[in-house]
């Protein structure tokens, strides 16, 4: 068996752990004679699944019973729309934070729904900042304020959520579950599950019930509507998806949750940060109170040289460093699932290169 020291932006790498255990019960699952994906998901093993998924992210995050987790498909771009499309009309206004690629496409579905005050734009200088709070201007009486916790392809990172009046609604795609959160600010919560805490196909939605009371009142088609899905489980969600995201909430419970995962990406791209800063050979692309500890995004000193550093490093089984396409560059992803050595293998890889081509 060979695994790869995996960077992927997301889909990412899972835990080893949990890919075993979804290879073990695949083709049997519970001794029911059938895998999880071919049975109902009205059966009693899904609806323990699933019972079981939302109450560890409850459990994870310390969320309430004021809190409704839900388990959507469409990925984290489809949040972009249904937040706007539940909560925003034309006599109502959001703030947006503008910080990267996909705020920037959040922004863009929101005005198709209502007002949008933009808080912040980080676009003229590349996405390479994250305001501090004395940078934000805020609409008065907006519904909410949305930000993206963590910008994917920039390589940047709130340290703390932003101070706004109105409830906080987060993007958290390619962070969420690596630090702990002040839940009392937010409202709603969403995230593509594929880097973080799953594969594909599934968007967890934490949402707020007093929240979502501010509902906007005109019809929303059925899907669409969160009530739909906080009533009861509409139509068949992605069984396979939730079921191996369960498995992976498991193992984070089981390595100390969010505590443990915030001090350990601290010292994962720590390590990496400190390998770049070292010198001006490596450069990084972002300011440093903005680095994100997610997603570590550097350049070398020319183009021919980063293709170089791919291949060579390709060859030694550090895969998917590639930044952004739109970007360029050279990103490492290290979500909770990235391990110590796959990060120490890349930092002695980038110090031989170094050495070679400096
Ligand atoms: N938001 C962020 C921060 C992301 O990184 C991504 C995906 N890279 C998205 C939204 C879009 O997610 P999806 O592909 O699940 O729609």
């Amino acid at each position: 068996m060979k695994r790869v020291h995996n960077f992927s932006a997301g889909p990412a790498t899972l835990p080893l752990s949990v890919l075993e255990k979804v290879q073990n019960e695949l083709i049997d699952y519970k001794e029911k004679g059938a895998s999880i994906i071919e049975m109902s998901h009205r059966s009693p093993e899904y609806t323990e699944v699933n019972r079981q998924a939302v109450e560890r992210v409850k459990e994870i995050t310390g969320a309430d019973d004021d809190w409704e987790v839900l388990f959507l498909q469409g990925g984290a771009s489809s949040q972009f729309m249904m937040v706007a499309h539940n909560f925003l009309n034309m006599d109502r206004t959001a703030n947006y934070i503008d910080t990267g690629t996909w705020s920037a496409k959040a922004i863009k579905e929101a005005k198709l729904f209502g007002n949008v005050h933009t808080s912040f734009s980080g676009k003229e200088g590349a996405y390479g900042h994250i305001p501090t709070n004395d940078e934000l201007t805020f609409a008065e009486e907006a519904i909410y304020t949305h930000f993206t916790s963590n910008n994917t392809v920039a390589g940047t990172q709130f340290a703390a959520e932003p101070k706004s009046s109105s409830p906080l609604v987060c993007d958290a795609s390619s962070d969420f579950l690596s630090h702990s959160l002040d839940l009392d600010k937010f409202g709603l919560i969403y995230a593509g599950a594929q880097k973080n805490v799953g594969p594909a196909g599934v968007t967890v939605v934490m949402i707020r019930k007093s929240f979502l009371e501010k509902q906007r009142s005109e019809a929303i088609p059925t899907i669409l509507n969160y009530k739909t899905h906080v009533e009861k489980l509409f139509n068949t969600p992605p069984v396979f998806a939730v079921y191996i995201l369960n498995y992976v909430l498991e193992w984070i419970q089981e390595k100390g949750g969010l505590s443990y995962f915030e001090k350990f990406s601290n010292e994962k791209s720590g390590l990496i940060y400190s390998e770049i800063d070292q010198d001006d050979f490596y450069r990084g692309t972002v300011e440093k109170e903005a680095r994100s500890k997610m997603n570590i995004t550097f350049r070398l000193p020319s183009e021919d040289l980063e293709k170089k550093f791919i291949s060579e490093a390709a060859s030694q089984n550090l895969m998917n460093l590639k930044g952004h396409r739109s970007v360029g560059g050279i990103r490492a992803s290290i979500y909770n699932a990235c391990e110590m050595d796959s990060v120490k293998a890349l930092v002695d890889f980038m110090g031989e290169f170094r050495s070679k081509n400096g």
